[in-house]
């Protein structure tokens, strides 16, 4: 029996995570669910799933929490704040946890589970573009798993399963869908609308996600991340844009073969592989019928002229050192402030350049250095954003 603690329960993954375990009630149970401040949201998945702990990071949220828990006549233990859940993460309430936190409030915990030495289902992709070598070499030290779940490192891990004996592997590749604008040229991406950006065309996904597959900026991330999974540099990471979502990514060996993992776009298969590995269990996802889903496999090359953002990931993964975080955190800023109709969808890879200039690469030494750097960006991307002084 797998112990899971699903981190941002209450999210997109989250649910595809515990519908996953909920299949299996023999070998996975939900014993820890954490959210941001839904505190509705996850008193009703508590009732469903029974678990030994929920926590609100969002401190004012407890009471409300422990109300709902009882009135639904719950054993749960309600916890609130940042700290309690590092400390859940790694105690002997779970061998596995989902880590499905949206943004750089998902390192600490997933880096809690990293030297907890826990099984750790990795969708947080920012926690390791924010520290990424720390993490995996406090996973490596520790013994932890780490099992992308992320649905393009997924299907690497799943063609290259020894993530890091890997001596005949020539060249990663990604692919993208495109995302809603896919086709438009620069000057029609001016007054797209937040609405228009999350209407993603092949996954349901939380709305920072959506903008980011709108903007590329979600494939530079996922660049930065397959580095730090596989140990590949930018020069042998590859983009290919491909419409139809099926294949969700590629890998080739210097014998002139590539392996490619085919299936529908639902995150469900990642996590299935991620809690059965190396076992294989069902997802409740049906097999791929390619000649029922029109029997065409496009793809691409990307439109980095329209969609920068995925050149600045590059540059900051050339980059190095604090670049790749102050790169995340101008971008999550920047999401923000597009979603509350602030700026404009351009001034978001604008912002991120713009931060990236302003704060050239340092090593990143430490995990405080790493996190002033992410503060510092935070910090100059929200001033220019209150000056109104972000270039378009
Ligand atoms: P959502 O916006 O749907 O969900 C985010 C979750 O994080 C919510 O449960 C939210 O809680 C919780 N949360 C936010 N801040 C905190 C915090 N400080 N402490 C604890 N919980 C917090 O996002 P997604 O599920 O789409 O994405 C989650 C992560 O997975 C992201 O890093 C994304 O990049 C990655 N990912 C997502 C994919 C997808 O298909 N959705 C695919 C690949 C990767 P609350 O509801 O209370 O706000
Ligand atoms: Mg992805």
């Amino acid at each position: 029996m797998r112990n899971v603690a699903v981190l941002g329960a209450t999210g997109s993954i989250g649910a595809s995570a515990l519908d996953v375990i909920a299949r299996h009630p023999d070998r996975l149970r939900a014993t820890v669910l954490a959210a941001g401040r839904n505190v509705e949201a996850l008193v009703a998945l508590c009732t469903v799933h029974h678990p030994l702990h929920a926590v609100i990071a969002d401190p004012t949220g407890l009471p409300a929490l422990e109300a709902g828990l009882r009135a639904a006549g719950l054993a749960t233990q309600a916890h609130a704040g940042d700290g309690i859940l590092d400390a859940l993460v790694a105690s002997d309430a779970c061998d596995t946890v989902v880590a499905a936190i949206v943004g750089a409030a998902g390192l600490p915990s997933t880096l809690a589970a990293a030297r907890a030495g826990k099984r750790i289902l990795l969708a947080n992709k920012e926690s390791l573009v924010l520290a990424g070598e720390l993490l995996m070499q406090a996973a490596h030290d520790n013994g932890a798993t780490i099992v992308p779940v992320d649905s393009e490192h997924n299907a690497i891990f799943q063609c290259l399963p020894d993530a890091h004996a890997h001596a005949g592997l020539s060249r990663i590749v990604l692919t993208a869908s495109g995302g809603p604008f896919r086709g438009r040229a620069r000057a029609e991406l001016a007054t797209v609308t937040p609405e228009q950006a999350v209407a993603h065309p092949k996954w349901s996904m939380g709305p920072k996600i959506s903008v980011d597959s709108a903007t590329l900026m979600n494939k530079g991330l996922e660049v930065i991340e397959a580095h730090h999974l596989f140990g590949v540099d930018g020069d042998r990471i590859g983009v290919w844009v491909h419409p139809q979502s099926l294949v969700h990514s590629l890998v080739e060996f210097v014998d002139g073969s590539t392996l490619a993992q085919l299936g529908l776009p639902d995150m469900r298969t990642a996590l299935a592989v991620g809690f059965g590995w190396p076992e294989r269990i069902s997802s409740g996802v049906s097999g791929l019928d390619l000649l029922a889903q029109g029997g065409r496999l496009d793809f691409e090359a990307p439109d980095l002229e329209a969609f920068p953002c995925l050149r600045l990931a590059f540059e900051a993964l050339a980059a190095g050192g604090t670049a790749p975080a102050v790169l995340n955190a101008a971008n999550e800023i920047a999401v923000s402030a597009f979603l509350q109709r602030r700026i404009g969808f351009l001034a978001i890879p604008a912002l991120v350049e713009q931060t990236l200039d302003a704060l050239p690469a340092t090593p990143a030494t430490s995990l405080e250095v790493l996190h002033e750097a992410d503060r510092e960006a935070r910090h100059l991307a929200g001033q220019s954003i209150q000056r109104m002084a972000v270039p378009a």
